[in-house]
């Protein structure tokens, strides 16, 4: 498109002032994304608001002028340079309508809105409901979204789970050790699955499977009987199964013979330096967010989809039917024989 018809399109939305806040889990790669959404909209002659806190900086009315150089050095960090919270006040009609007249004050017309689905389904919402332009970018370590091959901060959350496990593997096999290694991710495998793959892991326990099999109960009699001393098994956290603590606990009682240790990585999962992949896809999405605006779009994620940059709409983003990929699973047990 050429920047007249960008002007012209841009002039009948009257966007002027664009509001970018971090919203939910931290993910790192989201100040990448902060970085080009700003530079790209100021690139584009906007005006930038940062927004703090994601939601509470609205209803709260935390809101502060971005310049270029307010995002100068800030690629390479973890975190979230405006800070990330929950945000009970913005989940009612009346912290949403706070929300909107802050937003209307402080003169932004337009909001790009990092994080993950409940954030997402919140921008849906405020949406709908005062007719605001929203694009989000999926910022979560969980990779839970749908219409995205992947989302800001998975990459590099998988790279810290390999080192950790790589590290545990180094005590597990001197010690002859059954580790079960407990990921996050929420309610979706998609850490535990490609963690097993890129550390070679006996198996993973994901909740993908949980209804079908006893995946336990697998592992031990087709898996860990066989000549191998030690053993990694990658479980995804599962609030209502208990994760790998209530894995352990079984093989104790049913599976004594075993010496079952638990390791739950925890939070390091969402810090550190973003990966080259992660810095270059909130790069991309960052730009693709102020590209959407300028094109008239609203009520949309940025994805990337075998390379390419779609636009997926809130609803499809959050339905969490993304799916894992069955024949990833079977890979783990081929390549742990
Ligand atoms: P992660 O996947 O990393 O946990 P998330 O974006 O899913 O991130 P949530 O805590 O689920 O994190 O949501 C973040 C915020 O989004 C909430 O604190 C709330 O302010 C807003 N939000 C979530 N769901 C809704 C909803 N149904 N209506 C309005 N706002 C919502």
């Amino acid at each position: 498109m050429t920047g007249f018809v960008y002007l012209t399109v841009r002039a009948m939305a009257g966007i002027k002032n664009i509001g970018i806040l971090t919203s939910g889990g931290d993910a790192p790669g989201m100040n990448a994304a902060i970085r080009a959404v700003t530079r790209s909209a100021i690139y584009n002659k906007f005006g930038v608001k940062g927004i703090m806190r994601g939601y509470k900086g609205l209803v709260f009315n935390e809101i502060v002028d971005f310049k270029s150089q307010s995002v100068s050095n800030i690629i390479q960090l973890g975190g979230t340079i405006l800070k990330t919270a929950r945000c009970k006040e913005f989940t009612t009609p009346e912290g949403r309508k706070q929300a909107y007249d802050n937003m209307v004050a402080a003169g932004i017309d337009a909001l790009v809105v990092i994080g993950g689905d409940g954030s997402l389904t919140g921008a849906s919402i405020f949406a709908e409901e005062y007719n605001v332009p929203i694009v989000g970018l999926p910022g979560t370590i969980d990779n839970d979204l749908g219409g995205t091959d992947s989302t800001i901060g998975y990459d590099t959350a998988l790279n810290t789970i390999m080192d950790a496990v790589d590290k545990l593997r180094d005590t597990a096999s001197s010690h002859e050790r059954l580790f079960f290694v407990e990921v996050m991710g929420h309610t979706a495998g998609y850490l535990a699955l490609n963690s097993a793959l890129a550390t070679g892991s006996e198996a993973a326990i994901i909740p993908e499977m949980e209804t079908e099999v006893d995946q336990l109960a697998e592992l031990i009699n087709h898996g860990f009987r066989k000549s191998k001393n030690s053993a990694i098994v990658i479980v995804a956290e599962n609030p209502k199964t208990g994760g790998a603590t209530a894995l352990a606990e079984r093989v104790k009682k049913e599976f004594p013979q075993y010496d079952a240790r638990v390791t739950i990585l925890g939070h390091i999962q969402r810090g550190g330096s973003p990966t080259a992949y992660d810095r270059i896809l909130a790069s991309r999405m960052g730009e693709a967010a102020i590209e959407a605006i300028m094109e008239g779009q609203r009520n949309v994620m940025i994805g990337v989809q075998n390379g390419k940059t779609v636009y997926v709409p809130f609803t499809k983003a959050v339905k969490h039917n993304k799916g894992i990929d069955r024949s990833d699973l079977d890979l783990v047990k081929i390549l742990s024989i």
